[in-house]
């Protein structure tokens, strides 16, 4: 007998995402594909995640390799690739020790409860509460939309998880209630991604971090849109001259693997002993393989600097069109992680887009998120150009 409930028009998945009429089945460098073949540009990077581009050779390479050997075998075992891949970290950013998870919110939830352990196990100090700004996006598991400073992603499902308080980002003002609140740690973005690409003020940082070093406040930066040589260098921090005591990175770090972690001094990462805190798959054998090819690369290809060079293109050409459209209110970002401002009508533009084949984001309804692969050459951001400019032209 057959079920004819099971006959349904329903989607199977649950409707999370409001999603474009487009089944991609194949991907390469700047490109990907339909399942009718046509061909799009992708300047949204799987949003800031596929940094060297689809299916990058070294780390297919890799991961090919991986894949004859182990898949998995659980944290109890000492894996090498984690291993490889936390001393390179280390070696490359303010760090001394790594905690390997499998995405950006669990890296967030890493960092928060590490600010919980360190406060109370190594300063004895009576404080929990973590600072976070208004508009900032740290994940979507109870406590990173906690922390999440943006009331439409909360909606619904109170009570949230207590311990967070935000401030308003760029507000000198917001500095001197710091102080005051004398929190555990503060935790924010240098680029507020989904909030509508706003770049932290250089001096506002710096502020922020002398009263965080005088009070004995944590440092921690959400380095998961920012991070992996998307906006210049190969972590944020290093642009503003400023040293932080945790990061969080995921997105771009393992090319499309999933793959998270947080990056910590010696000193604050000695809260977490045997049993704190884990994770099942966290740091696998494949997904540090693709961790580590993705990680090698960048730093050994030249890949940071030709991306400079590559967002001072970008930056003209989205001046020259700030000049020729009169939507466009403004340009904002860093390196290859830029926002145009377009009052309400960022949806509209990034569906124009899509009809010339062309994948860019929103952050925001006001705001057109471009995240080119940092592999992306002249010629693609010409052809970017070209289809952005259509895009306006028939808005
Ligand atoms: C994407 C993102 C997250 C969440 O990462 P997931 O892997 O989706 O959990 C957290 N913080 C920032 C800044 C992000 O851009």
């Amino acid at each position: 007998m057959t079920n004819e409930s099971s006959v349904s028009t329903i989607s199977p998945l649950m409707a999370t995402y409001g999603r474009f009429p487009v089944t991609l089945v194949k991907g390469k460098g700047s490109y990907v594909w339909d399942d009718k073949g046509k061909q799009y540009l992708d300047f949204t990077s799987g949003i800031a995640t596929c940094n060297l581009g689809h299916v990058p050779d070294p780390v297919k390479e890799k991961l090919e390799e991986q894949l004859q050997n182990l898949w998995h075998c659980s944290n109890l075992y000492h894996i090498p690739n984690q291993q490889a891949l936390a001393e390179l970290l280390v070696k490359n950013t303010f760090g001394d020790q790594v905690f390997f998870c499998n995405s950006g919110a669990e890296a967030n939830e890493a960092a928060i409860k590490l600010a919980r352990k360190y406060a109370q196990k190594i300063k004895n100090k009576d404080s929990y509460q973590v600072i976070t700004f208004k508009q900032s996006f740290h994940g979507r598991t109870l406590a990173t939309m906690s922390a999440t400073g943006q009331e439409k992603i909360q909606q619904g499902f109170l009570p949230l998880v207590s311990g967070f308080h935000y401030l308003t980002y760029n507000d000198p003002a917001a500095l001197e209630q710091l102080k005051e609140l004398n929190p555990a740690a503060v935790l924010f973005e240098l680029v507020q991604g989904e909030g509508g690409v706003i770049p932290a003020d250089l001096e506002w940082v710096k502020q922020l971090e002398e009263i965080c070093k005088e009070n004995d406040i944590l440092l921690m930066i959400d380095e998961i849109q920012t991070g992996m040589g998307r906006t210049g260098t190969l972590f944020a921090y290093e642009q503003y001259g400023i040293e932080p005591d945790v990061i969080s990175v995921a997105k771009g770090l393992g090319s499309g693997f999933p793959i998270g972690a947080i990056i910590a001094k010696e000193q604050v990462a000695k809260a977490f002993d045997p049993g704190s805190h884990g994770s099942t798959f966290g740091g696998n054998p494949l997904a540090t393989a693709a961790g580590l090819a993705t990680l090698n690369y960048l730093l050994t290809s030249g890949l940071l600097e030709q991306a400079k060079e590559t967002a001072a293109v970008l930056d003209e050409t989205l001046a020259e069109l700030k000049n020729e459209f009169n939507v466009i209110k403004d340009i904002r970002g860093l390196g290859l992680l830029k926002g145009i401002v377009v009052d309400g009508i960022a949806p509209a533009i990034v569906q124009k887009a899509l009809a010339e084949n062309l994948l860019i984001l929103t952050a925001g309804p006001d705001v057109v998120r471009i995240l080119p692969p940092l592999t992306a050459s002249l010629e693609e951001i010409n052809e970017f150009t070209g289809k952005l400019k259509k895009a306006f032209q028939s808005i």
